[in-house]
């Protein structure tokens, strides 16, 4: 566990050299020195660095797969995909996006009318908008007004009453009408966690019987001809391709039988997201079974083999992947802030001029354990602790004796752990976990990994530097929330092991990895905690440069951000402590410009890291 499964998750993004973890391109920076230059500026508490070359690496990979299976398989239609912005919406993640895609007229997916205005002013012109999730009329209105500013927007209803909304629209004003796409109802459901968006019982989408009476509809409307679109989304973070080539089966016979009936402004067919990320550190591919270039391949062989035995022409392929195009490209790095045992620490042994025998026999156990004799001497210490816990009970020995027979018996298991870290025994590993060490992060789960919180969804972790030693404390992750969720638990079955470290000497600091998607609006403010500092970082051939900070809201911004007025509380503040008595004027003037310095700092901890 010395690299914390790199070669599981981390798909080349990352490498370790010199005991460092390492972007894996270009001038290579490792991300202790990012961490580092960005903390010189005062910066406290958690941050969150986005590298826009991942969001590329992904985008290219999908472009490059899917082509190439287009070639492969003499297919016809071309491939298009689109960000949806539920994933990420944040400013500097869309960018990323966007320009990022650029090359690829890559565009924008909105699931509310607050994303269809983001995608309207975000998307490049030409990049295609899409639009799924229920709609009211004004949220329809909103995609007329798209497709007549010039966008090219699809709007895929998942209902008839939109249809019927989106008719009578077109009747009540002259704007261009947008292309129309149907979500199908899809008899065959997906898989893993997130899958309750497809199957007959699913929330979203139109039954065959409703699909026959849209096109009625539609050519009533004298509107078919705005029919571009079939559209399905199986459900995210998709473990098994097997439902998947079942979905493509039935909305790819549902697409051909439409374009029999006469629907010929169809083109295209939108598979929705859905590609899995590996966040698995312990085993390979646990996530899903399939890689992209099965995934690619099989969408494109299933569509081109339906249509050709129906002898229609071959659609377009859109994708609306979103957390395997962001979730690599944001990086959260989380100081700690204490470790929990460390009192017992060597350094705090205080011997008496006569030390009762049990106590001299383990500090004799404790000088001479070594390779050989570290599982016997580690028993005999294991007895004597027993011992002495009773003699402490009876009242024979003194509080002090305690302290140190419990640091030299810790001090004892740490050695065995460490000379037999290669091959620890049964007992060792028990003693293991029953020795975890809690390491307080300054960071809150609740706002940085929610999903932890959630689903215990898990997120590859680990420190960014002393990579090149063995890592032998059982760790468990504690937040700095009041809330005892906030807490990532030392698990037996996918144990992390971090580091020893005297934090009055360093700092140590961890990575949580592959946290781009769905993180961060899902995060929410407990305990007042808000989203981190933020950097996004551009790597060059000779170096890196840090552009887009956005620092962590300061503490009156919170109270502002749920509806206190900032300067009453401020005003408050300031007028109690002018009223009090018994400090000098100058210490009061001194504490008055304390207290204005601390609100407006983060609300994340300042004092140790
Ligand atoms: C959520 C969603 C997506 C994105 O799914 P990922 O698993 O993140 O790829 C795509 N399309 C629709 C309609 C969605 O609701």
């Amino acid at each position: 566990m010395k690299n914390f499964g790199l070669n599981i998750w981390s798909n080349n993004n990352f490498i370790i050299e010199d005991g460092h973890i390492k972007l894996n391109y270009k001038s290579m920076p490792s991300l202790l020195e990012i961490t580092e230059e960005i903390r010189q500026n005062n910066i406290k508490g958690p941050i969150l660095l986005r590298f826009p070359h991942l969001i590329k690496k992904q985008i290219r990979t999908l472009y490059s797969y899917f082509d190439k299976a287009i070639q492969n398989n003499n297919y016809k239609g071309n491939f298009q995909a689109v960000f949806p912005l539920k994933v990420n919406q944040f400013p500097n993640a869309v960018e990323a996006v966007t320009s990022q895609g650029k090359q690829y007229n890559y565009g924008l997916e909105a699931g509310s009318k607050a994303e269809l205005i983001l995608a309207m002013s975000e998307t490049p012109t030409g990049a295609n908008i899409t639009v799924n999730g229920f709609k009211d009329k004004e949220m329809l209105t909103l995609g007329f007004i798209a497709a007549q500013s010039g966008h090219n927007i699809t709007i895929t209803i998942e209902g008839l009453n939109e249809l019927e909304t989106i008719i009578e629209v077109a009747s009540e004003c002259d704007l261009k009408v947008p292309n129309i796409g149907i979500r199908v109802r899809l008899h065959s459901a997906g898989s893993g966690i997130w899958a309750k968006s497809g199957g007959m019982d699913a929330k979203f989408g139109l039954t065959s019987t409703e699909i026959i009476e849209a096109i009625a509809l539609l050519k009533d409307a004298k509107l078919l001809d705005k029919l571009s679109m079939i559209h399905f989304h199986i459900g995210s973070q998709m473990s098994d391709i097997a439902p998947l080539k079942r979905a493509l089966r039935e909305a790819g016979n549902i697409y051909a039988e439409l374009k029999m009936m006469g629907a010929d402004a169809l083109r295209s067919i939108n598979i929705g997201g859905g590609l899995a990320v590996e966040y698995d550190q312990h085993v390979m591919s646990s996530a899903r079974n399939y890689s992209i270039d099965e995934f690619s391949s099989s969408v494109v062989f299933l569509l081109g083999e339906i249509m050709n035995a129906k002898g229609v022409d071959h659609p377009d392929i859109f994708t609306e992947s979103g957390r395997f195009i962001v979730a690599s490209h944001a990086v959260l790095i989380t100081p700690v802030l204490e470790l929990f045992s460390q009192d017992y620490q060597e350094k705090l042994l205080n011997f008496k001029e006569i030390n009762p025998p049990l106590i001299e026999e383990l500090i004799e156990l404790n000088t001479l354990l070594n390779n050989t004799n570290c599982i016997e001497y580690l028993h005999d210490a294991l007895d004597h602790m027993e011992s002495i816990l009773t003699l402490f009970d009876l009242g024979y020995i003194d509080l002090q004796d305690r302290s140190n027979a419990e640091i030299l018996v810790h001090n004892i298991i740490k050695k065995a752990l460490y000379l037999k870290s290669a091959n620890p025994t049964d007992e060792l590993e028990q003693l293991q976990t029953k020795l975890q060490e809690r390491y307080l992060i300054n960071a809150s789960i609740f706002q940085s990994l929610p999903d932890y919180w959630g689903l215990d969804q898990n997120f590859p972790v680990m420190p960014l530097h002393h990579l090149n030693t063995t890592p032998l404390r059982a760790a468990s992750l504690w937040d700095i929330t009041c809330d005892s969720d906030g807490e990532i638990g030392f698990n037996p079955e996918r144990p992390l092991y971090l580091h020893d470290v005297n934090l009055d000497e360093e700092d140590y600091f961890l990575g949580f990895f592959n946290v781009g998607a769905y993180q961060e609006t899902l995060g929410m403010n407990h305990n007042l905690f808000t989203h981190p500092s933020e950097y996004t970082i551009s790597i060059t051939e000779s170096g890196y440069e840090i552009k887009n900070a956005i620092e962590s809201k300061n503490i009156l911004d919170i109270l502002e951000s749920i509806g206190y007025d900032k300067n009453e509380i401020l005003n408050k503040l300031k007028s109690d402590l002018s009223k009090s008595d018994f400090i000098t004027e100058k210490e009061k003037d001194d504490t008055l410009a304390k207290l204005e310095e601390f609100v407006k700092q983060n609300g994340y901890l300042r004092t140790t890291n």
